[in-house]
């Protein structure tokens, strides 16, 4: 269910999640085509809510992967990152993964953390290179290790030691987006743009040298029994500084699951989610009995209210893409986003689709 079509007082969520009852009514697709859902089959226990999975708008392999794995009785986490997998490995996603735009050095450094609702244990990698699926690595340090994060070459050190395969994750789309971002970055350094840069051929990646992206896949999933986990990865902000590391590693930040009140996680400028800690503030705000969207758009408002002049509009606005994806123990999911338009992927028994995040502008 949408939270703009339901209406759950706190009371009812607070009865509904503690007492396990089925959500009251299904998502709407608002947005994008439906295609069906896998064909219903018996959950592992015949719990009483929604399986369900919610990503990014690049998740929508994602949520039917991890949709499809949690019918056949999958854990939650290994659901997620299985479907966020998916897109890590995809050339053609320039967010995360192979294929990730580099940092300022046209170097690829990856970040993930995955978080474990049922047993409340979280992993993260941060600053990885080579190893094409954080994602996984990040499930290791929660299995593996007494730690949550690990960075750098440490991390690397880590994936290697549990047998991940070192490879050279700049492919050569990524690589001439690099190039040609510092060949026009100023006139007043020594790279010359030559006579025709990739974005001649390249729509896509004329946009992102026209607006320097941020990007990332979150996916949450959640099962019959109410269990939930989620997983944030990304190559981060295109062309960082060195070492850079954004919000999607962090717990409470990137991401935040506590299993009796539902998951939060999020896409768009790290460096605002870190400074106003959203994901860990949003589930509390659901614990409080506000709806998935009632909380993600109060976090945006103090994202909001917290940014300073030079990253705000002529209108005094944050000039800068936030988004928030929320599920909540009643089966309820919601997408908000700081402007729009914008969507975000859900698959659930109606079948997977994209649906539009609510906007704070
Ligand atoms: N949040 C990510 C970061 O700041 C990037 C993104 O989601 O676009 O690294």
């Amino acid at each position: 269910m949408t939270d703009q079509r339901a209406n759950r007082s706190r009371r009812q969520f607070l009865a509904a999640s503690t007492a396990g009852l089925a959500a009251a009514s299904h998502a709407i697709a608002q947005g994008g085509a439906t295609e069906p859902a896998a064909a219903a089959q018996p959950t592992r226990s015949g719990g009483k809510l929604p399986v369900k999975s919610i990503s990014s708008a690049n998740g929508l392999r994602t949520t039917r992967r991890a949709y499809e794995m949690m019918l056949r009785g999958a854990d939650t986490l290994d659901a997620s990152v299985a479907g966020v997998t998916i897109v890590e490995d995809d050339p053609r996603d320039t967010s995360v993964g192979y294929g990730g735009l580099p940092n300022e050095l046209g170097v690829v450094q990856l970040d993930a953390a995955v978080m474990h609702g049922p047993t409340h244990q979280a992993g993260c990698v941060a600053s990885l290179e080579r190893i094409r699926n954080p994602a996984k690595v990040a499930q290791l340090v929660l299995q593996q290790t007494d730690h949550v994060l690990l960075v750098g070459p440490g991390a690397l050190k880590f994936a290697k030691a549990h047998g991940f395969k070192e490879e050279d994750l700049l492919t050569d789309r990524a690589r001439k987006i690099w190039l040609r971002w510092k060949q026009t970055m100023s006139d007043r350094d020594d790279w010359l743009p030559p006579a025709e840069g990739i974005e001649e051929s390249d729509p896509q990646a004329a946009a992102i040298l026209r607006n320097r992206p941020t990007g990332t896949i979150h996916c949450a999933s959640m099962n019959a029994e109410g269990d939930i986990s989620c997983v944030t990865t990304t190559s981060g902000l295109a062309f960082k500084i060195d070492g850079r590391v954004g919000d999607s590693p962090i717990i409470g930040a990137g991401l935040y699951v506590d299993n009796e009140i539902g998951s939060c996680g999020s896409t768009g400028r790290g460096e605002a989610n870190l400074q106003n800690q959203c994901s860990f503030a949003a589930v509390e705000l659901m614990r409080s009995g506000m709806t998935p969207v009632e909380a993600g758009l109060e976090v945006l408002r103090r994202v909001a209210k917290h940014t300073v002049p030079r990253l705000r509009n002529d209108q005094g606005e944050p000039d800068f893409g936030l988004k928030f994806y929320l599920l909540r123990k009643d089966g309820m999911h919601g997408g908000v986003s700081m402007r729009g338009p914008t969507k975000f992927a859900v698959t659930d028994e109606k079948g997977t689709r994209l649906e539009t995040c609510t906007t704070l502008y």
